[in-house]
């Protein structure tokens, strides 16, 4: 375990050099308390927990103090924001702080979000507020713990220092961690501006420090891009069969690593719907649940655009072409679990969509729906749930076919069916109302929900004794929320 002074740093994308991203210090916000930290955040730096309590840790994450080693830098970046190029975005409120190497190897971004201006500003403050900065670290951790790929969350620290969004509001800063920051639109920078030597430099970096398998192949770059056309398939699949919906899936926050990054107006769904639209600005829907899938693909041919320099376009094509069967393939497998089969069959893809298109007609609680199929026997469980359904033959149909497939599964009693599915159905989720209720206590200085809440995330499949308003359906109020793109 590590003190903050002990970690080590080894700024390797700064030493990239000036046309990747510019030095900037943070600008450090008034008055810093700890909101929230993440132990098992900590634990990846080999950080000691109880570092989080000193005074020292609100100072270095709020701006205030800064290794001597650390190498803050804004980074450049380029993207498709809602299906239009942006020529130039980069890193407008946050600072890549440092490069940090555990004892394990690992290497970590430090990015503190919410630092000050940048040359990358634009007309913005460089500032995050509290609201947004507790919904990023809530969500990275409970996406950790659900086992979807995701930046992690180090630590909220908040302040007095005001910001004008519609209304004035608290800056914060959220101390964010991956093992890159590098994002599709980075490389769509350097393709679009005409800078091959640095596109070159920027795929050499990350194919030593990410994908160094790959530069044993004949074409590094055609294996790269396979890889993150795999990991894209496996996290969107994740999405869909958890019910994440991401909010803005630009090409500047779709991560090079395949993880999930840049939390905006996310939300977990609460009654399933497939249009489900989280981002109250997104007018057409280019980001609604369902479109996560074709945008998915979308946005990695906007990386393969970016890439062409190095890769035949056949053979981009081809990569391409392995997202959708992959995603499929993966999302099935995913649902099948969430249903406690551990065998395969044809038409249990047909079986998914029936119960799928069942809960879209009733506004079923997608989230515990498959917790309470898991809670009893088969028979005991349907008869209990069919009273969500509106469409209640059709679910006694479907609840038949059911129980008459598991009764082909060759695998254990219907304990263990029900063992297995609470291993994968969670109990818990980050809904937008629960987090709502911590950011209102915690608008008024009240810190004490924003860490239960965390606490309670972190062990999202097992049933926490006391916790149990946390796995209750959104009240009335808690339904509609909007969450705008302003945070
Ligand atoms: P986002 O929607 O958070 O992914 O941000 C899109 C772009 O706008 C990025 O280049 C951000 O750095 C920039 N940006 C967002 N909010 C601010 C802000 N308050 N101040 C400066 N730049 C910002
Ligand atoms: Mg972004």
């Amino acid at each position: 375990m590590k003190a903050l002074d002990e970690l080590t740093f080894d700024n390797r994308f700064a030493r990239l050099g000036d046309a990747f991203s510019t030095s900037v210090l943070p600008e450090p916000i008034a008055d810093p308390r700890l909101v929230v930290s993440s132990a098992a955040a900590m634990a990846l730096l080999d950080l000691d927990p109880a570092q989080a309590e000193l005074p020292v840790f609100a100072e270095i994450f709020s701006g205030h103090k800064l290794w001597a080693t650390a190498d803050p830098r804004a980074m450049v970046y380029s993207g498709h924001q809602f299906g239009s190029y942006n020529p130039r975005l980069g890193d407008g409120r946050g600072l890549l702080l440092g490069e940090v190497y555990n004892d394990a190897g690992e290497h970590w971004d430090l990015h503190l979000k919410g630092a000050g201006q940048t040359p990358y500003s634009r007309m913005g403050d460089g500032r995050a507020v509290l609201r947004s900065s507790i919904r990023e670290f809530l969500a990275s951790e409970a996406l950790h713990a659900l086992g979807i790929p995701t930046s992690r969350a180090l630590s909220v620290i908040g302040s007095s220092t005001p910001v004008w969004r519609e209304k004035q509001e608290r800056a914060a800063m959220v101390l964010r961690l991956a093992p890159s920051h590098i994002r599709f639109g980075s490389f769509e920078y350097f393709f679009y501006t005409k800078q091959p030597d640095e596109l070159k430099a920027l795929g050499e970096h990350v194919l030593a420090m990410h994908y160094p398998e790959c530069l044993e192949h004949a074409e590094p770059y055609l294996a790269m891009f396979r890889q993150i056309v795999e990991r894209n398939a496996e996290l969107i699949a994740k999405w869909q069969a958890y019910g994440f919906c991401h909010g803005v899936m630009n090409t500047d926050n779709m991560s090079i690593l395949g993880i999930t990054f840049d939390f905006g107006p996310f939300a977990f769904l609460d009654d399933f719907d497939q249009n489900f639209i989280c981002n109250h600005s997104d007018h057409d829907g280019r980001y609604s649940f369902s479109n996560q899938v074709p945008i998915g693909q979308w946005n990695l041919s906007a990386l393969a655009q970016a890439l062409t320099p190095f890769i035949s376009v056949e053979a981009l094509r081809e990569a391409l072409g392995l997202f959708l069967p992959l995603y499929q393939a993966h999302y099935l497998d995913l649902m099948r679990r969430r249903l406690g089969l551990t065998s395969a069959e044809d038409a249990d893809a047909t079986l998914i969509e029936r119960l799928l298109k069942l809960m879209q007609t009733g506004g079923v609680d997608y989230t515990l729906f498959f917790r309470r199929l898991g809670d009893e026997s088969a028979p005991v469980a349907c008869s209990r749930l069919r009273d969500d359904f509106i469409d209640i033959q059709g679910f006694d149909a479907w609840a038949g076919d059911y129980q008459a497939r598991i009764a082909r599964e060759d695998n254990g009693s219907e304990l263990e069916r029900q063992t297995r599915m609470h291993a994968v159905n969670p109990l818990y989720i980050l809904r937008n109302y629960l987090a709502q209720k911590a950011i209102d206590a915690a608008e008024n200085g009240d810190y004490e929900e924003v860490r239960r809440l965390h606490s309670v995330l972190t062990k999202p499949f097992e049933a926490q004794p006391g916790m149990e308003s946390y796995a209750e359906r959104p009240p009335e109020w808690g339904k509609h929320l909007e969450i705008s793109c302003s945070s």
